[in-house]
């Protein structure tokens, strides 16, 4: 095993221009690779120097193959094994609606690195499926300050849910076809799905859970007015560090690493990015340095240098990159045109929260609503299909109270984008302490239009004067957005 010495201190600092155009939403071959990364960094000796080690998993279960001979159609395609497609699989199945997943590799194993709140999964009754709990969580608001939230954090043990997903599925005879989706033709009452093999596959209905980068769905494009998460992750095995293993790390928003790179701090003064942390023993521990929200992005290179910073300053030497991932999730923005002839889940179905960039368990827990309208459309007494099909079913996730719900996500994303380092720390002092009722609630996305407003209210009343001048001089914009976006919804 190679140990890296700590690096000497930058003196240069050579980063993208704050303008730079988003990055492509395609995953780590489009991000600026290793050794892009390591030029630019003018010689720096860190984590980043050491290769990931992590190898393609599979999943070693019997799965029914779709059969190409046979050209009989499926009730639904589902496109996309990530977590939405295969929970919605699993669910709608489970009413005895004929499916065929269609993935380019159903059996391999996730790659993302999921954390929830343990809450959220209990209530699915899917405890079993996290691999670490820490009864609390962290909250660092700067050098001073410090806050622990005695809600459990669960880390999602991939390998368990898609096991348990997959199997049910299996169990339920849903079908799987290994190949790439290329193109959805519709004609009145069914589709045909072209794949990346040349067959053809038909169904009454397509839903489409292919991820955030989806040709397959339709957005009215002049309102997708996305901000973007955008964050590096490491699971290392370090020579130690200085978080208590039984705290989650859920932000840390301390600046102290800039002391020794000053270049870096005017920036992130400005366009703030904290340390999510999952310490799971002394010596193995899940990094992540995250810009929460920016528009246009943070560039990727920056979030890895001050991660670099912060790393050495809090003297956390990696000795082996265990894992490594690239992540940038579009936020807020236009929800899918609805209703459209491809049904849409998870991050291709606006279920993406926009003040967070959380999914997963709200996509695991909508899913079953989804099924339930699909599987009542779909059943022999209803036979709906067509637009009229498609309609129950975008109106079944997209309920008036649901987008209602949400536009006020994205009034709280676009008040974060306005915030620099001190008004977000402001911020987030005045938020954690409110009621756990609210902060849990809009974390979680459980809270109704009113229960918000009562929030916004509550959390003007927490803030100190500072944080409350924030709000009336950068959020008014933005609040008018909201107020006149909910009255069109309500004519
Ligand atoms: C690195 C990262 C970390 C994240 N961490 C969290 C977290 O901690 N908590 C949280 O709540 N959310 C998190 N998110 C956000 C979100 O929950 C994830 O992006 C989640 O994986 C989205 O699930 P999905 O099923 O919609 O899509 P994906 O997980 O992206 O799955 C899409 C599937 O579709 C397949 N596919 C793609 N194109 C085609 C095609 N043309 N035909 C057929 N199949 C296709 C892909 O191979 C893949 O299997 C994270 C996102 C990223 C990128």
């Amino acid at each position: 095993m190679r140990t890296l010495q700590m690096p000497p201190p930058l003196t240069t600092c050579k980063l993208l221009p704050p303008n730079s155009p988003p990055l492509s939403l395609r995953r780590s071959h489009q991000l600026p690779n290793k050794t892009t990364i390591r030029a630019r960094s003018s010689g720096l000796q860190s984590f980043l120097d050491l290769s990931c080690e992590s190898k393609p998993e599979c999943l070693a279960i019997d799965l029914q193959w779709h059969e190409p001979s046979n050209s009989s159609s499926y009730d639904a395609i589902i496109l996309g094994c990530g977590p939405a497609g295969l929970r919605l699989a699993e669910q709608v199945s489970s009413h005895g609606v004929h499916v065929c997943c269609i993935d380019p590799s159903p059996l391999s194993a996730w790659p993302n690195n999921y954390g929830v709140w343990v809450d959220e999964f209990g209530a699915m009754g899917l405890e079993g499926c996290l691999d670490k709990v820490w009864p609390m969580t962290t909250i660092f608001i700067d050098d001073r300050k410090t806050k622990y939230l005695g809600r459990p954090y669960g880390r999602v043990s991939r390998k368990r849910l898609k096991t348990q997903l997959l199997e049910g599925c299996a169990s339920n005879g849903v079908e799987f076809h290994k190949a790439k989706a290329w193109k959805v033709e519709h004609k009145e009452f069914s589709s045909t799905v072209s794949c990346s093999d040349g067959s053809e596959l038909k169904a009454s209905m397509v839903v489409n859970a292919t991820g955030f980068t989806s040709p397959f769905i339709e957005y009215d494009e002049p309102r997708r007015n996305h901000g973007y998460q955008i964050a590096h992750g490491i699971l290392a095995e370090v020579e130690g560090h200085p978080f208590d293993t039984d705290k989650m790390v859920l932000m840390d928003w301390r600046d102290s690493h800039m002391g020794s790179e000053p270049c870096l701090r005017p920036r992130n003064g400005q366009l703030p990015s904290f340390l999510y942390a999952m310490p799971f023993d002394s010596k193995l521990i899940f990094l992540e340095e995250t810009s929460l929200v920016s528009r246009p992005v943070l560039p990727y290179v920056e979030v890895k240098r001050r991660m670099v910073a912060r790393l050495r300053h809090l003297g956390i030497k990696v000795k082996r990159v265990i894992e490594d991932e690239k992540c940038l999730i579009p936020m807020g923005g236009a929800l899918p045109v609805i209703p459209q002839n491809v049904m849409g889940i998870g991050g291709s179905g606006g279920l993406v929260h926009p003040s967070t960039g959380y999914m997963v368990a709200r996509t695991l827990a909508l899913a079953p609503v989804v099924a339930d309208a699909m599987a009542e459309c779909l059943g022999s007494t209803r036979m709906m299909r067509g637009r009229q099909l498609y309609g129950r079913v975008w109106a079944a996730l997209w309920t008036g109270e649901r987008r209602r719900a949400r536009e006020f996500y994205c009034f709280g994303m676009e008040t974060l984008l306005r915030l620099d380092l001190k008004g977000t720390r402001r911020f987030f002092d005045a938020f954690f302490d409110l009621d756990p009722y609210y902060w849990e609630g809009f974390l979680s996305s459980r809270l109704s239009l009113g229960e918000l407003i009562a929030l916004s209210l509550s959390l003007f009343g927490h803030a100190s004067n500072p944080s409350k001048l924030d709000i009336v001089t950068k959020c008014p914009g933005p609040l008018a957005r909201l107020i006149g976006t909910l009255a069109l919804q309500s004519i």
